[in-house]
C-alpha cells in the first residue's frame, strides 16, 4: 500500500483527500491512500523523521509549513527553492526531495483556457506564496510585463526580486491599486492571489468597484486562485463586464495530479480527465 498525506494546520476544510481519492480511482490505483495530518510547527521535525524511514511515500504540504519543511529535506527542486515554498515531497528510499506543483498547476490552467503568456501584460494582486508561483510561471513564459499590487511593500518587493530571477524579458513594477486604471486596455490578465473573498467572507473583494469598473472588459481575463466559493465576488464582477473568469479549481486539480506524477512517475497529467476530477471536487466543496 502506497501512503500519502497532506500536512498543514488547520486542515478541517481540505478537499485534498477527496481529490486524491478521485485521481487514484481514475488511475485504478487500488493500493494508494491519502489522508490529512494536522500538525503544529513543533511536531514537524519528528513527523519528518518517521516519514523518512517509511511512514509515508509522499506528502503534500500546505499553510503554514511550505517554507519550514525546506530545512528538513535532502534536496529541493530549483524552482521550489527560488519560491522558498515546497508543496510536494517525494521519498525515494530514505531521501526526501521537495517540489512546487502550484506553479505547474497555474501554468496548466492558463494553457487549458488558451491564455498565452509570451509578450502579454499581467497584474498580480497579493505577494504571498502562491503569488510567487504565479510570478515565476509568468516570467518563465516570457510575459512582457507583470504589475504587482500588494498590501505590504516588503512582500511586494520580495515577489519582484523572485520574478526578476526567473526571466530577464519580463518588466516588473510595483504599483498601487489606483494605478491599475492606467493599465486598462493593455492588461491581458489579472490574477488574485490573496484569500480575500474566500469562504466564509464571500462578499469581500480584493479590488474596489471603482477599479473593477475601470479595467474589466471583454478583452481581460480575470483569474482568481480561490476555489471556495467557485465564483467569488471578483469573478462575478468580471463576468458582468464580459471578462473571461477563471477560478482556482482547475489549478488545484492540476497541482494534485502533478504531485501524483512526482510520486508515481510517468506522464499522468495527459492521461487523467481533469474536468471530471474538478466535478468530483465541486461535489466535495458544496
Ligand atoms: P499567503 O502566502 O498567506 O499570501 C497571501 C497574500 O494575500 C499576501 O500577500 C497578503 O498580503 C495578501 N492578503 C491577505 N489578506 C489580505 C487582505 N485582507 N487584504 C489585502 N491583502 C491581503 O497565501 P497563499 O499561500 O499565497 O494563498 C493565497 C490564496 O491562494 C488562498 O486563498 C489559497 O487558498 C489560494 N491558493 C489556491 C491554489 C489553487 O490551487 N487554486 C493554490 C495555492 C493557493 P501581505 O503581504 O500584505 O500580508
Amino acid at each position: 500500500m502506497k501512503r500519502f498525506a497532506l500536512l498543514g494546520e488547520p486542515l478541517g476544510h481540505s478537499v485534498s483527500p477527496a481529490l486524491h481519492k478521485a485521481i487514484y480511482r481514475q488511475l485504478e490505483l487500488d493500493d494508494a491512500s491519502y489522508r490529512t495530518v494536522e500538525l503544529p510547527n513543533e511536531r514537524l521535525k519528528s513527523f519528518f523523521t518517521g516519514f523518512r524511514v517509511g511512514g509515508f511515500d509522499g506528502v503534500n504540504v500546505t499553510i503554514p509549513h511550505k517554507a519550514s519543511v525546506i530545512s528538513l529535506l535532502d534536496e529541493v527542486d530549483s524552482k521550489a527553492k527560488l519560491i522558498n515554498a515546497v508543496n510536494c515531497v517525494n521519498r525515494v528510499g530514505n531521501k526526501l526531495t521537495g517540489y512546487n506543483t502550484d506553479l505547474l498547476g497555474f501554468a496548466y490552467s492558463l494553457r487549458q483556457n488558451s491564455v498565452a503568456i509570451e509578450g502579454e501584460e499581467f497584474a498580480i494582486i497579493g505577494a504571498g506564496g502562491s503569488a510567487q508561483a504565479v510570478g515565476v510561471a509568468l516570467a518563465e513564459g516570457d510575459a512582457k510585463q507583470v504589475s504587482i499590487v500588494n498590501r505590504s511593500e516588503e512582500r511586494a518587493q520580495a515577489l519582484k526580486d523572485v520574478i526578476a530571477l526567473s526571466g530577464e524579458n519580463t518588466k516588473i513594477e510595483i504599483i498601487q491599486e489606483e494605478d491599475l486604471e492606467k493599465r486598462a486596455g493593455k492588461l491581458k490578465c489579472l490574477i488574485n492571489t490573496t484569500p480575500v473573498g474566500m469562504s466564509p467572507a464571500t462578499r469581500e473583494c480584493p479590488l474596489t468597484t471603482k477599479t473593477t469598473d475601470a479595467i474589466f472588459d471583454q478583452d481581460l481575463v480575470v483569474f482568481d486562485l480561490i476555489y471556495n466559493p467557485l465564483q467569488t465576488t471578483l469573478l462575478k464582477r468580471a463576468e458582468k463586464k464580459g471578462s473571461m473568469a477563471i477560478n482556482g479549481l482547475q489549478m488545484l486539480v492540476a497541482q494534485a495530479v502533478y504531485s501524483v506524477e512526482i510520486w508515481m512517475g510517468g506522464n499522468i497529467v495527459t492521461h487523467v480527465d481533469v474536468n471530471a476530477l474538478a466535478r468530483d471536487v465541486e461535489k466535495a466543496i458544496k
